[in-house]
């Protein structure tokens, strides 16, 4: 079947020093391991030519589509606090950009692609495990109501990628609202670009945050609005116990939305401690630091803005330090609203983020699991402390947490309408996360003996994460102790 990609490639329409443009380098033998047929749907994308040979095809980098203008991309950005002055798609290219049947322009970007000249030490290739990972978190976050990047494809290249041992080698289509980020204003920032900053701003704009065309102050309102959608987005991982694992300023979206899938995972028993990612051994990007982390990022891009938000740099500095002071606001407002739909509480009340982070408190020092925590509590609100068995059985000491639910049920009792409460609950308090050893269960069958049925079944799984089965029971629970998973390794 023909591919005809409707390519529409704003991006590719900036200057030349924005990006290096080349096509992806070919690879071996690239074979379909799964094609997102709903969200090709959704972009107006023919499902049945991308699954057919010419479609793989393009899925691998073996040939480029008519209308794409692939490049690899170029930004900077602060690696663990460090700053990198050239980052770059070292191992992507985006081939362009499609209008979707919902209006929404998106990138279309292939993530192991081989090397560009981005890619310093690297060889441009992606592993099949770090490959599956991301498109099972992408489509799980997705599935939550988490804005983020997904999965269009995944495919095997028949070629072997060396890491600390060989693997099958993959590539992953990427779809995104951009690739935009924080570390692409960093790279023309800290060159002194000042124009292409301007261009870069205006594209953004454009495309994210059209509305701030028309505030008095563009860069500002642009500056806040990205503050505003991080702000959120960070509250939400926080509420689903989501841990990204390498919040770089190269991996932070100006769209808003979650990228870059590395060692990310979803937390079991719950500490604010909790890291994953293998590299980071400080524990910088701890999921409790995570939410100043985000303000510490914006602060970096608000960098980048000062000079476009006032020629006079104190007013720049004032205004922008006022942009950046509300991110604390925000985030406190979305943190509070999603625990308190978490907790059932349908109104605002003085106390509610206080008890909300006292249970947090409690379930760290009782060793509780986060997602079966809140799951449970969604069956308790209905019923009195006498069935609180499954709930008190998380708890190291149950007694933590009789004293807490004590309270808890106190304030539900203001609440006006069970019904509303328990609805809330069951909308923000899902059954199925993608458990890391679930996770890694399906990489392992992938890898070792190229059986992608457990991931499969866990996609579906995933695809519905609110709803309760009996026929999945199996993937709510935590892992028994040999199957935790400790360490994510980072998705090169
Ligand atoms: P990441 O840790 O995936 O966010 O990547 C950080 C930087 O390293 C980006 O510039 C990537 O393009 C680059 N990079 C990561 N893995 C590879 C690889 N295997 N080959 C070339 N560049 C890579
Ligand atoms: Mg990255």
């Amino acid at each position: 079947m023909p591919l005809a990609i409707p390519f529409d490639n704003a991006y590719a329409r900036l200057p030349e020093r924005f990006y290096v443009r080349m096509a992806p380098e070919p690879v071996a033998a690239p074979r379909l391991v799964k094609l997102n047929r709903p969200l090709a749907d959704l972009m107006g994308l023919d499902a049945d030519a991308l699954e057919s040979a010419e479609g793989v095809a393009m899925l691998a980098g073996n040939a480029t589509p008519a209308g794409a203008a692939p490049l690899a991309a170029a930004y900077a950005g602060h690696q663990f606090g460090g700053w990198s002055p050239q980052l770059g798609d070292g191992r992507a290219i985006l081939l362009g950009e499609v209008i979707g049947r919902d209006g929404v322009r998106r990138d279309i970007q292939l993530k192991g692609s081989g090397r560009t000249p981005f890619s310093r030490m690297g060889d441009g290739r992606a592993v099949l495990g770090p490959v599956l990972r991301e498109y099972i978190v992408g489509e799980a976050m997705h599935a939550l109501g988490v804005p983020t990047t997904r999965a269009l494809a995944a495919v095997t290249t028949g070629e072997i990628v060396v890491r600390e041992r060989p693997l099958p080698g993959a590539v992953l289509t990427r779809v995104a609202q951009s690739h935009i980020r924080v570390g692409t204003f960093q790279f023309f920032a800290a060159r002194g670009d000042r124009e292409a900053v301007k261009t870069l701003l205006d594209h953004a704009i454009a495309r994210h945050y059209p509305e701030a065309a028309d505030s008095p102050n563009p860069p500002l309102a642009f500056l806040e609005g990205v503050i505003a959608r991080q702000a959120a987005l960070i509250a939400r991982w926080q509420a689903l116990g989501f841990i990204h694992g390498v919040m770089n300023t190269d991996n932070m979206a100006i769209s808003g939305e979650t990228i870059d899938y590395g060692p990310c995972a979803f937390i079991d028993d719950h500490h604010p401690d909790r890291v994953f990612s293998s590299i980071d051994h400080g524990g910088r990007y701890a999921y409790a630091n995570q939410p100043g982390i985000g303000q510490w990022n914006l602060v970096r891009l608000a960098q980048c803005l000062l000079p476009l938000i006032d020629e006079d740099d104190a007013k720049a500095l004032d205004a922008a330090q006022a942009a950046i002071d509300g991110y604390i606001a925000a985030f406190e407002t979305a943190w509070a609203a999603a625990f308190r739909a978490k907790l059932g509480l349908a109104r605002a009340e003085e106390g509610d983020a206080a008890l909300a982070a006292d249970l947090l408190s409690r379930m760290a020092a009782n060793g509780a699991d986060f997602t079966l925590t809140f799951r449970r509590l969604r069956d308790a609100s209905l019923s009195g402390p006498e069935d609180d068995a499954p709930l008190r059985a998380l708890f190291a000491d149950p007694a933590a947490f009789d004293a807490w639910a004590d309270r808890w049920r106190a304030r539900l009792a203001r609440e006006s309408d069970p019904a509303e409460c328990r609805a809330l609950m069951a909308r923000a308090n899902p059954v199925y996360i993608p458990r890391n050893h679930r996770v890694q269960e399906a990489i392992a069958a992938a890898e070792g003996a190229g059986d992608f049925a457990p991931f499969e079944r866990l996609l579906a799984v995933l695809a519905e994460p609110f709803t309760p089965r009996d026929e999945t029971a199996a993937y709510e629970t935590p892992p028994r102790p040999e199957e935790v998973v400790r360490a994510t390794f980072c998705g090169t």
